[in-house]
């Protein structure tokens, strides 16, 4: 129940935050390693080229990744870090042709995903800000790391993105408070005290739920079930949504969701995104 249903404003900052994986050197596929898992069928080291990565950059089993038990590759978002670092930190020149860039460019692809993702998140949060000094202060992170990123990968590597991070964090907390704050869960629904950060909803059926305004801040949320459920004001920041079902879920208004956490959940044609989060092709 929701006293006005905000969905997350356009935001051009949000675009140049998409993925750009025809202006990047697979950096995602090289620079990143995993394991053996439900959501890879083989280990990988980080730092070396994946088994399935073409001389073109691009992913020869790109089509059938689900099936092949790649399922990982289908959830991962770079935020656009991977076009950043190889077109504008390393000028276009990739790993292949000059291999002793590559260390410093796939360390250099972990610290720009990041602050890209920070990015991301502080063009949501200058956007559902309530007051003037909660915006003032997304918009002055959001610069400082812009302005960083404008730096040389050697800068890059000295960035201290930690620190960074824990700024941010504090001004999602300070905005996300502003937002929830009309809503009903959270804030007199008799049932709501499992609903709040860090909460273990793993496999729970949350369908006669009031969600609106809940703060599940970094929840367990896996295969919890969600469909037809109004997330609007629900903070999802870093919450693990693995398998939840969506389908029928409204997400438009639901805070800081990233287009990993949609791909890693299940939804269908009726679940409504947020219009800057794509609909994941295998839905
Ligand atoms: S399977 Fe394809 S998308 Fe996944 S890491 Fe390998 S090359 Fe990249």
């Amino acid at each position: 129940m929701s006293p006005t249903h905000s969905p997350v404003p356009e935001n051009d900052a949000r675009r140049a935050l998409r993925a750009d994986c025809t202006n990047c050197f697979a950096l995602c596929c090289t620079a990143l390693g995993f394991q053996r898992s439900a959501d890879f069928p083989v280990d990988k080291p980080a730092g070396t080229p994946c088994l399935n990565l073409a001389d073109d950059f691009s992913c020869t089993i790109h089509r059938t990744l689900r099936g092949r038990g790649f399922r990982g590759c289908t959830v991962f978002d770079c935020f656009g870090a991977g076009q950043r670092v190889s077109q504008q930190l390393f000028d276009g020149t990739s790993w292949r042709d000059a291999p002793e860039t590559s260390a410093e460019m796939f360390a250099v692809f972990a610290v720009v995903r990041q602050l890209h993702e920070m990015l991301w998140y502080l063009a949501e949060a200058e956007a559902r800000a309530t007051t003037p000094d909660s915006a003032d202060e997304a918009t002055g992170l959001a610069r400082r790391i812009d302005h960083l990123l404008d730096g040389t990968p050697t800068e890059m590597l000295a960035v201290d993105a930690d620190g960074l991070r824990a700024e941010v964090r504090q001004t999602l907390m300070t905005v996300s408070e502003e937002a929830r704050a009309g809503y009903l869960a959270g804030h007199g629904d008799d049932t709501a005290g499992d609903l709040h950060p860090g909460a273990d909803l793993v496999g729970r059926d949350l369908r006669a739920r009031v969600l609106c305004g809940a703060d599940l801040r970094g929840a367990l949320v896996i295969a919890a079930d969600l469909r037809g459920r109004d997330l609007a004001g629900v903070d999802l920041l870093g919450a693990d949504l693995r398998d939840a079902r969506l389908e029928g879920a409204d997400l438009a208004g639901a805070l800081f969701l990233t287009q990993a956490q949609v791909n890693a959940a299940r939804g269908d044609v009726h679940t409504t995104l947020p219009s800057d989060i794509a609909r994941p092709g295998h839905w």
